[in-house]
């Protein structure tokens, strides 16, 4: 059986945590903590019949795209309940004119918006929430942008959990709140950003007893990475140049470069993609960490940008991600909120909708091959990582004006009114 531990990530420290109940953060210099293993020895070729054979099988366990790769988080014992929704096994989608658009460049998406909840955060959340239940977990608690609330709610109520989310007062789409609520969820709106909400529940946490899945919990990252398995099972086995995603609290892109380096260590892949993050330029301390070259994250302390998932000022995460970068030459990037409706409005065209903060990717790739960072005709997988649903109105905001757009009418109830405002419009080539 491999093993599993948890270990600091801080070079100077790097220490073993001994606590057989979670803590987040190390118990001797309060850096962040990574899920280690000691594997079994794989033979890469079996490993990946046996992943593939699964997906054949009527065992729930066997078609979450998550636990499909179960050899990859073995910090799961044989006895412990998986709290699975079936989630991951998400699409490829080749592109067109967002691929044209962005490059040209041969851009593939992988869309983590058919998840249950309609977000990459579900990856993360069936890992996690197995983990609480193994540990005899009562109460879950996060507080979120929108998308980790509605996942730990539905995986929460699945595991028989309470869940609690501080969100920042209005701030997250109505969407996303109706999930939470709908999984019978308590919602605490409090403050007025993400990172002021996430401050005080990591105050209140010990003494309420609430276990933590904001992405400082590293069981997160742990279901996160497969999606790198997953996708490259769908490549059969040939990883692309560049794996493009946005950041927010950088969770995504540690779980990506974590599974690229296990996947690598364990002899599946020899090349590894770079890791592109995107950031929105109002809410970019990430990008300006490093344009910096600073030691020390650089926050933004009012982060404003209508891709709401990403609005964040201090990631928590960065340092993983910040290793990312340099481990796979992956850089970060930032553009503005116009940039982000456009690549929105270029993926539209090609029938694929996403969320403000999914586009970015788009957005970034444009700009990164407008200055020569990415090369043209690169092979690009983008994640967009999360549903068109989930932010109506965004849409609705962009979209609804009738003189800009054309696409939105009020007719008089009769047919020469209807006629005439047909012909008017369709007089213009769409
Ligand atoms: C959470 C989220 C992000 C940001 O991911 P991080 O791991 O916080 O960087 C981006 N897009 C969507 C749709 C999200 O829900
Ligand atoms: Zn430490």
């Amino acid at each position: 059986m491999a093993s599993a531990f948890s270990q600091c990530i801080e070079e100077a420290c790097g220490r073993r945590q001994e606590s057989k109940k979670d803590a987040h953060l190390c118990a001797y210099c309060g850096g962040l903590l990574e899920v280690k293993y000691e594997f079994d020895p794989f033979d890469p070729e079996s490993l990946r019949f046996a992943w593939h054979q699964r997906r054949l099988s009527g065992e729930p366990v066997d078609r979450s795209g998550v636990w499909r790769f179960r050899e990859l988080l073995p910090f799961v014992g044989p006895d412990d309940r998986i709290i699975s929704l079936s989630e991951g096994s998400t699409p490829l989608v080749g592109t067109r004119r967002a691929g044209w658009w962005a490059g040209p460049v041969h851009l593939t998406i992988k869309h983590q918006g058919t998840n249950p909840t309609g977000s990459f955060k579900d990856l993360g959340m069936t890992a996690c929430i197995t983990r609480a239940a193994s540990l005899g977990v009562r109460i879950v608690a996060c507080a979120s942008t929108g998308n980790t609330s509605s996942s730990m709610a539905a995986y929460a109520a699945r595991a028989g959990m309470r869940a609690i989310l501080f969100v920042p007062y209005r701030q997250i789409s109505a969407a996303k709140l109706a999930q939470a609520l709908d999984f019978g969820a308590l919602v605490i709106e409090v403050g007025d950003t993400f990172d002021q909400a996430f401050s005080l529940l990591r105050q209140i946490a010990g003494e309420m007893n609430f276990y933590l899945v904001n992405s400082i919990n590293p069981f997160r990252i742990e279901g996160q990475k497969t999606i790198v398995a997953e996708m490259l099972e769908q490549r059969a086995w040939r990883p692309p140049d560049y794996i493009v995603v946005p950041g927010g609290n950088l969770g995504n892109a540690s779980a990506i470069g974590k599974g690229l380096r296990e996947l690598k260590e364990l002899g599946f892949i020899e090349k590894v993609p770079r890791v592109v993050v995107i950031q929105a330029a109002g809410a970019n301390p990430f990008f300006r960490t490093l344009a910096a070259g600073s030691e020390k994250l650089l926050p933004v302390e009012n982060p404003e940008t209508e891709a709401t998932a990403i609005r964040i000022g201090r990631p928590a995460n960065w340092k993983k991600a910040r290793r990312i970068l340099e481990w796979t030459g992956g850089f970060c990037e930032s553009v503005t909120d116009e940039e982000i409706f456009e690549a929105k409005s270029v993926l539209a065209e090609d029938g694929v909708g996403c969320e403000p903060a999914s586009a970015a990717t788009i957005a970034g790739v444009r700009k990164l091959v407008r200055s020569g960072k990415i090369e043209r005709h690169a092979d690009i997988m983008a994640v967009l990582t999360g549903h068109q649903l989930k932010d109506t109105d965004y849409v609705m905001r962009h979209r609804s004006s009738v003189e800009e757009c054309r696409q939105r009418l009020r007719v008089e109830p009769n047919l020469d009114a209807l006629r005439k405002a047909l012909e008017g419009v369709l007089a213009v080539p769409a």
